[in-house]
């Protein structure tokens, strides 16, 4: 079907931050497929350990335990708090499962169903393509045509707390925020706005639960993005980076809440399978054992300094930079900028990935270096010096 347009060419390797194309042609991978391949393509740990359970025993469903999988939740649970693991196949599949713990949430406080179940989420957020995530996703290119709505979703300002203030009532299930927005063009949620929205929601009795689809797994230079406000939210959705590759979504979710789930309730076919738990499981290894979270917030703040120097030199096309760590968006001012800047910066060799509100996003994997940070940012100085003539 249509509905990514056409490519630019056919990927058909991949190699640290490295792709290729067919005709061999090299590509300094700054998008990492949407920011997935946290730890490098086909990294020789991962793919030993994949190749090594693809033999051993692929699927098995959630009618067995799976070992791997109960690893995999003890690594999360020590990461984010005392809590459950829920596993699925996709980030928007972890963000239907927050939604539907809202709901159950909900009822369990008016103990009558349908009467609290509203879910606050913010203007220009991106949660998923499914029913209850373009619900949470208030953008005309995402909900046009697939009207009526899943009923429920109210939207607040990003860090602006009173308009989350005036939204979370007696009607209000949860709030439901990216830690950084991503799709909707790299606006990170500010420490102490989600400090204000943390204390809010304990206030209503709201579940905060966070989107840590794009900006978890140490994308920002912390564990979870929300790690730098100190915050303690009561869930969190998961899924790009945690399996480098191999799709896996997971959501945490705080102790007293995740009861909410019993038997029964919800379940996925292939979720956390034998498989999939290895690849998340051999992400994490490689992460701490390369030290790769000390990496990213080691080298972001010279490859900041880098491409504000660049905003500062082309201050006619670009308006800032915005982000944390290796997410990373330049904001541009000419309309439509940033798919001719993603177009030329891909004919210099460099992928870079458009975002909403005329944005360019770099997403480089966590093992990306100074030298190809710095590589990054020559790439499109010269991108940008040729716009200018
Ligand atoms: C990508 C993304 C999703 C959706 O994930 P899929 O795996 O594409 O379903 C949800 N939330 C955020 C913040 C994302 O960036």
């Amino acid at each position: 079907m249509k509905n990514y347009g056409p490519p630019a060419f056919n990927a058909v390797r991949g190699e640290g931050v490295y792709l290729y194309d067919e005709a061999g042609t090299q590509y300094l991978d700054f998008g990492s497929g949407i920011a997935v391949t946290s730890v490098g393509h086909s990294h020789p740990k991962w793919v030993a350990a994949v190749q090594a359970q693809a033999a051993t025993l692929t699927h098995c469903s959630n009618l067995y335990g799976i070992p791997q999988q109960q690893k995999l939740a003890d690594r999360l649970v020590t990461k984010a708090g005392a809590g459950r693991v829920l596993f699925c196949n996709s980030g928007a599949e972890a963000n239907e499962a927050l939604i539907k713990l809202a709901r159950l949430h909900g009822e369990k406080l008016c103990a009558e169903e349908g009467k609290r179940f509203t879910v606050v989420a913010a203007n220009n957020a991106f949660h998923g393509r499914t029913f209850g995530g373009m619900g949470a996703t208030p953008q005309e290119k995402i909900q046009g045509g697939f009207r009526p709505m899943l009923e429920g979703f109210k939207f607040g300002e990003l860090n602006k707390i009173e308009t989350f203030d005036q939204l979370v009532d007696e009607t209000v299930a949860a709030v439901f925020i990216e830690s950084i927005q991503g799709e909707g063009g790299l606006f990170p949620a500010e420490a102490s706005f989600l400090q204000e929205l943390r204390a809010l929601c304990t206030e209503r009795g709201a579940l905060l639960m966070l989107d840590e689809v794009q900006c978890g797994i140490g994308r920002s230079g912390h564990f979870f993005a929300f790690d730098a406000s100190g915050v303690k939210p009561d869930a969190i959705g998961m899924a790009k980076g945690l399996g480098a590759g191999f799709p896996i979504g997971a959501v945490w979710v705080a102790e007293p809440y995740a009861e909410l789930f019993q038997p029964g309730s919800h379940g996925t076919t292939f979720g956390g399978s034998p498989l999939a738990s290895t690849a998340a499981n051999a992400t994490l290894d490689i992460i701490e054992e390369e030290q790769l979270i000390e990496n990213v917030a080691a080298n972001s703040p010279a490859w900041h300094a880098e491409l504000q120097k660049l905003a500062e030199k082309y201050p006619d096309q670009i308006a800032g930079i915005r982000g944390a760590g290796y997410m990373v968006g330049l904001a541009l001012k000419p309309e439509g900028l940033n798919l001719t800047i993603t177009t030329a910066a891909r004919e210099k060799h460099l992928l870079v990935v458009p975002a909403g509100d005329n944005v360019v996003r770099l997403l480089p994997a966590l093992i990306a270096t100074p030298s190809q940070l710095s590589q990054s940012v020559e790439i499109l100085d010269g991108v940008f010096a040729n716009i200018e003539h």
